[in-house]
């Protein structure tokens, strides 16, 4: 049975007409990604779909920081799915994959790993440790028969940012390959494939690129991908090497993508990168400092050190005189959408500032936040 990682059972409460998201996606979207979901209907297998679909790959690519020696396989489903199909197909049969964990996505890529029956080893740090880049190449010095590396950049369930570059610098050295899901981190935080030494990205439409929920990817060198052709496949419908193969060589999707979902994403994918990632980076970076400011300023306990934080997500202690059922629901009431966390974190909430957000949002959310504690007669 896969167990659900939410806390929270969803509340009984209607949505609001327009909520603001400050959930870790999916995120409140420009009105031109919106919009083109209302692109006439159209058939996949048609010139004009094919032409959307390597138009999206090469933008999805270009956020990676990739070059024309990567390319990238667009998947239809959440980010789970290209997450799954990268590490169903990345592995051969007598390879193996050393899973960095220390949160619930690595945990997710270590449940992946173990459901397709691939040889893996974990290291755990426990939530809220940051990686031991030391432990990481004493891992790989001791065991030759690692052939592969899975790590997550960030990790929302904590909010941390891993340190990525060096993790990559140390697989590279090792001459082992890294996969990683920066499903949470491509598009808001630096990141890039060369630079990084990343060997297989792992990316989703409806997070930091602002996009829409139903399109993943994954973007790697070519060659990576040629070389898949020598891996037997271990799933149908997620396997990678087929996928790009129909994609690039075939120039046709090999199942129905999801094409409203798609047109929205290159959307998205445009506005992403006529802001660029450095400038996206910034803005976000600024929503964050005016959210940790105004939490702050609040007396609230956060989850992680400030150098340990990524961009994009900020982790509280729910305060005392409230729960968080409360503290949720009469933020929603008043049109603010926050996030819970997984139980073993305890009262501890999410607010995310991903997607078409600005400083009147927050100034906003925070008299909203005012009112409710002061309706329930909480203090901090
Ligand atoms: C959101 C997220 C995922 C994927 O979740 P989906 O619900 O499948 O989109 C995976 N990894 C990280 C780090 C995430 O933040």
């Amino acid at each position: 049975m896969i167990a659900s990682t939410q806390t929270s059972p969803p509340r009984a409460v209607a949505p609001p007409e327009k909520a603001v998201l400050l959930n870790p996606g999916p995120v409140n979207v420009h009105s031109q990604v919106r919009d083109a979901l209302a692109y006439p209907d159209v058939c996949h297998r048609e010139p004009e779909s094919i032409e959307l679909l390597t138009r999206a790959r090469e933008k999805a690519t270009l956020v990676c920081g990739g070059d024309d020696a990567h390319t990238s396989v667009l998947l239809s489903g959440s980010g789970t799915a290209a997450l799954e199909a990268a590490l169903s197909s990345i592995v051969a049969p007598d390879g193996k994959i050393l899973v960095l964990d220390n949160g619930n996505y690595g945990e997710r890529i270590h449940r992946i790993v173990a459901a397709h029956g691939i040889a893996g080893m974990r290291l755990e740090f426990g939530w809220t440790t940051p990686i031991d880049v030391d432990a990481v190449d004493a891992a790989l010095t001791a065991d030759p028969a690692i052939t592969h590396v899975g790590m997550v950049h960030h990790e929302t369930s904590t909010g941390m940012l891993n340190p990525l570059r060096e993790i990559g610098a140390v697989v590279a050295k090792h001459g082992r390959s890294l996969v990683v899901d920066a499903i949470s981190s491509v598009g808001s935080e630096d990141f890039d494939m060369r630079l990084d030494n990343v060997d297989w990205c792992v990316g989703t439409a409806n997070k930091c690129l602002e996009g829409l929920p139903g399109i993943s990817f994954v973007c790697a060198p070519r060659a990576a991908l040629d070389a898949l052709a020598d891996v037997p496949p271990r799933t149908f419908y997620l396997d990678l090497h087929g996928h790009y193969v129909a994609q690039d060589k075939d120039k046709a999707p090999l199942f129905t993508p999801a094409m409203q979902v798609l047109y929205a994403f290159d959307a998205a994918l445009d506005i992403a990168l006529r802001e660029g990632v450095s400038a996206r980076a910034a803005r976000y970076g600024r929503l964050a400092e005016q959210v940790r400011a105004g939490f702050t300023q609040r007396g609230l306990r956060f989850l992680l050190p400030a150098d340990q934080r990524a961009n994009s997500v900020t982790h509280l202690h729910v305060p005392d005189g409230i729960t968080y059922e409360e503290l949720h629901d009469g933020l929603k009431a008043a049109g603010f959408v926050i996030y819970g966390v997984q139980k073993r974190l305890g009262a501890v909430f999410r607010v995310a500032n991903m997607g078409q957000l600005d400083e009147q949002h927050i100034a906003e959310f925070f008299a909203a936040f005012d009112r409710v504690l002061d309706g329930a007669g909480a203090s901090v």
